[in-house]
């Protein structure tokens, strides 16, 4: 059986390397040395490669595998509905139950009046529609100008041209040139400036500031994610969230929340929203919906917002092929359902306890373990030479990566993000199933 797994590791590896460039992933070294690993298969929080080693899969892959590898109970949802209809068009007005009943409970489990819902296949193509959906409900509203998107720097909002141009890590938001300029990014997580402190000295480029020089007349939304991962997995100080939601309010903005990472779960609660009891005009949600067994996102809506707009008497131009996609859909059903069966929410929290103790612990014994913080099961801490003198790392010292890549020796995945001068942060986010004696495990590594 290992003769067999080491002959297709060689042919896998070889093929991979000359036909196919990853996504975040360095070409070069790819080209130059094959994957990394090749995949087998996964069983709760384990990944098995081809070579037979055992992973514990610390980060859901990239946030979404929240239910944990190998699901058989997704695996048949899929296969029913795939057998039945695996696809059908939302276009044109055609219907299926899977999509209908996915429509209505996400409404059901989304904050406040958020009760309807556009479907597409991921996060990016969620937060594009989102400012289209903001920008199209204004101009219904006779509001021509309300064009521009204000969004965080370290905040993390995708790959299509909208949505990296929201992104405030620069690496993403500067590649190839995307350069649209109604899309401006604000310093993140000010909470006085959002509450109208001028004469703070960060004022300048926060929210408020921008919403102040642009012209609320020129603005349609905001974009935050409720806890910004990619950008560091960074929990906003008190009130902030509430500032933000009280100065969009006040200004007729949108408030759009990108729940890709925190929705469904991953943070304690449903919607990460619901940690600050906040109503955002529109959610943006992916990943967790279908715990990555299938490609799914969508646009959750005020009442406000979905009936402007469903009054609106003419061809919606705005759709994906897999808007709504049937086998999706029941996928999304189906892990709802288990999310709900199984305490999984409430699970998170007591999980994201355990974690919380781990980094507490881990504080205590190592000097350059700092910052250690979560909501739920989405955690991160820093790396720095000497925390109490707010020391980071010399340049030159990949400190996260170091310890990610000592940590892949060790077989746990985890995440290390750098993309700023001194920053060493590592991120942290297991499979919502994950029992303590598996978070003890990670720490322990
Ligand atoms: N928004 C957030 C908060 C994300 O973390 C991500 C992906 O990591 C996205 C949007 C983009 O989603 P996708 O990669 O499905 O397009």
């Amino acid at each position: 059986k290992n003769t067999t797994n080491e002959t297709l590791l060689k042919e896998l590896s070889e093929i991979d390397r000359l036909h196919h460039i990853h996504p975040s992933t360095n070409p070069k070294f790819h080209r130059d040395n094959g994957p990394k690993l090749v995949f087998k298969e996964g069983k709760g929080i384990y990944l098995y490669d081809l070579k037979g080693e055992e992973y514990i899969d610390g980060v859901s892959m990239l946030w979404n595998v929240n239910l944990g590898h190998g699901n058989k109970e997704l695996a048949e949802a899929a296969y029913e509905q795939m057998s039945s209809i695996a696809y059908a068009s939302a276009f044109y007005g055609y219907a299926n139950e899977s999509t209908a009943r996915l429509a209505k409970k996400v409404a059901s489990l989304t904050p406040g009046d958020l009760n309807t819902v556009f479907f597409t296949s991921g996060g990016s193509e969620s937060n594009d529609t989102a400012f289209k959906l903001s920008r199209f409900y204004w101009e219904l509203k006779g509001y021509k100008n309300k064009k521009k998107i204000i969004s965080l720097r370290r905040g993390y909002h995708g790959v299509t041209v909208a949505a990296q141009r929201a992104t405030g890590i620069e690496v993403y938001r500067n590649f190839s040139g995307s350069l649209d300029p109604n899309i401006v990014n604000a310093k993140p997580h000010l909470t006085e400036c959002e509450q109208g402190d001028k004469n703070h000295p960060e004022y300048e480029g926060s929210i408020h500031s921008i919403i102040e020089k642009e012209g609320a007349e020129n603005i349609a939304a905001v974009i935050m994610e409720p806890i910004q991962g990619a950008g560091g997995v960074h929990i906003p100080p008190e009130g902030y969230l509430e500032a933000v939601r009280k100065l969009c309010s006040e200004n007729n903005i949108h408030l759009i929340l990108d729940e890709v990472i925190c929705g469904f779960g991953r943070t304690g609660k449903m919607f990460g929203a619901d940690n600050w009891n906040i109503v955002p005009d529109l959610i943006t949600f992916a990943k967790g919906i279908t715990s990555g067994y299938s490609q799914l996102g969508g646009v959750a809506m005020t009442d406000e917002i979905g009936n402007t707009i469903a009054q609106y008497d003419g061809m919606l131009p705005h759709g994906f092929t897999y808007s709504g996609h049937p086998t999706a859909c029941a996928v999304g059903l189906k892990n709802i359902e288990i999310l709900e069966r199984d305490n999984l929410v409430q699970h998170a929290v007591e999980m994201g306890e355990v974690l919380r103790q781990g980094f507490e612990y881990l504080e205590g014994k190592y000097s350059f373990f700092t910052k250690g913080r979560n909501v739920g099961l989405l955690g991160g801490f820093d790396l720095m030479r000497s925390p109490e003198e707010n020391i980071p790392f010399e340049e030159s010292v990949k400190a996260a990566v170091t310890l990610v890549d000592e940590c892949f020796q060790r077989n746990l995945l985890i995440r290390p993000f750098d993309f700023e001068p001194g920053m060493n942060i590592v991120a942290v986010a297991p499979p919502l199933i994950i029992e303590k004696d598996e978070v003890e495990k990670i720490i322990a590594i």
